[in-house]
């Protein structure tokens, strides 16, 4: 790792202990103080939830599909058991995604999602 960069809180703090030449001013460390506190947001709920709202539609207009999501095959939407209409559901211990049969719990009927 390069040297001026720290991984938790006591390297950080032992970075900045071995510096002695000083860089600003005390003017110049108030000026900078002075306008980041300006421009802090209102530490409220309000404006807390607004931030995290803004913050999440930016993160979702960044986000990009890594690849195109695959149509799902006809054959998925029967039952390999009994023929019947499929369902898709989800795994509570995984997570994952698959079709059940719509008539669980008398048919176990399931396909993997593709
Ligand atoms: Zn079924």
């Amino acid at each position: 790792m390069p040297e001026n960069v720290a991984w938790g809180l006591q390297a950080l703090g032992r970075l900045i202990g071995v510096r002695k030449q000083l860089v600003l001013t005390d003017v110049q460390v108030n000026d900078y103080v002075r306008k980041l506190q300006g421009q802090a947001l209102e530490n409220t709920r309000v404006v807390r939830k607004e931030h995290v709202q803004s913050l999440e539609k930016k993160a979702v207009a960044k986000t990009i599909v890594p690849y195109p999501i695959r149509a799902v095959p006809a054959e998925s939407t029967s039952c390999p058991k009994c023929g019947g209409e499929m369902v898709k559901r989800t795994n509570r211990k995984t997570g994952g995604t698959f079709w059940g049969c719509s008539k669980f719990s008398k048919c176990r009927g399931a396909r993997k999602t593709a």
